[in-house]
This record gives C-alpha cells, sequence and structure tokens, in this order.
C-alpha cells in the first residue's frame, strides 16, 4: 500500500455583509469571509492538502477566481469536485487534519457539525476528519480579527 501526504493553507479576510463559512456550516457572527466563492477558508485549505497530497496542482488552478461559474459557489461543490479528480487519479482518501486561527467567534462548538459535512461531501468516516481551533493570542492578521486562516494536512492512499 502506497500512502502520501498533503498539507494545504489559505487565508480570507473578515468583512461586514458577508456570512461566515467554515467547513461547510454558517456560524452566526457580525463579520464574514471575503471571497469569489463562499470563502470557506478551511475547505479551501482542505481541498490544497488533498490535491497536493496527489501532486495535482491547487485550487486556485482548477477553480480560477476569475471564472464567474465559481462566483458566491458554495465550496462544498469544490471539495465533491476534487474528491472526484482524486479517485480518478486512483487514491483514496485517508484522513484530514484542520487546523482554523481565529480570535472570535468560537469555532469549537461547530466543530461537530463541522466533521458531519466534509465527511458527507467526502465520503468518509467522522472519525477520518479531525478539526482543531485555536487563536495567535491576539497576535496578527487573526489575532486583530482582520482574517480567518486555515491549515489542513491529509492522507491519501493508492488503490
Ligand atoms: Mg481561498
Amino acid at each position: 500500500m502506497k500512502i502520501r501526504v498533503g498539507m494545504g493553507f489559505d487565508v480570507h479576510r473578515l468583512v461586514e455583509g458577508r456570512d461566515l463559512w467554515l467547513c461547510g456550516v454558517k456560524i452566526p457572527h457580525s463579520l464574514g469571509l471575503l471571497g469569489h466563492s463562499d470563502a470557506d477558508v478551511a475547505i479551501h485549505a482542505l481541498c490544497d492538502a488533498i490535491l497536493g497530497a496527489a501532486n495535482m496542482r491547487d485550487i486556485g488552478y482548477h477553480f480560477p477566481d476569475t471564472d464567474p461559474r465559481f462566483k458566491g459557489i458554495d465550496s462544498r461543490k469544490l471539495l465533491k469536485e476534487v474528491m472526484t479528480l482524486l479517485r480518478e487519479k486512483g487514491y483514496a482518501f485517508g484522513n484530514a487534519d484542520i487546523t482554523i486561527c481565529a480570535e472570535q467567534p468560537k469555532i469549537n462548538p461547530h466543530i461537530p457539525s463541522m466533521q458531519e459535512e466534509l465527511a458527507a461531501c467526502i465520503g468518509c468516516e467522522i472519525d477520518d476528519i479531525s478539526i482543531k481551533a485555536t487563536t495567535t493570542e491576539k497576535l496578527g492578521f487573526t489575532g486583530r480579527q482582520e482574517g480567518i486562516s486555515a491549515y489542513a494536512t491529509v492522507l491519501i492512499e493508492k488503490k
């Protein structure tokens, strides 16, 4: 069995007048993430980790933010597309470990529903999706609540 690993990282800016989507869950907050899609920073990091593990470039390569087809798109659709690309290359998803860096709002209460959303998109067990939340102790752009960043690590297996 051949296993491979990939990592992904993404940042989106927090602004007024946008919904806040993280891991496919809409979270009540006064600010939302700005982007061409729904700006789900955690799903974007996860997609990049999956693509990276399979050496299939990155999310911007497959879904350019200049393409009107992806304007306002639900990032769960992008994740499903990425899973199709992964399977087409002969790989199976193993597990993912995601870290979301945000000063506000509190992420922890939403983690179980986030795991359910991602597992449903990927077609894996909920136990294969780890989601962790951290602040950056009020330091940097996440600490100033100017944006949210996310990191993801993914393991895949050659079928
Ligand atoms: Mg992004």
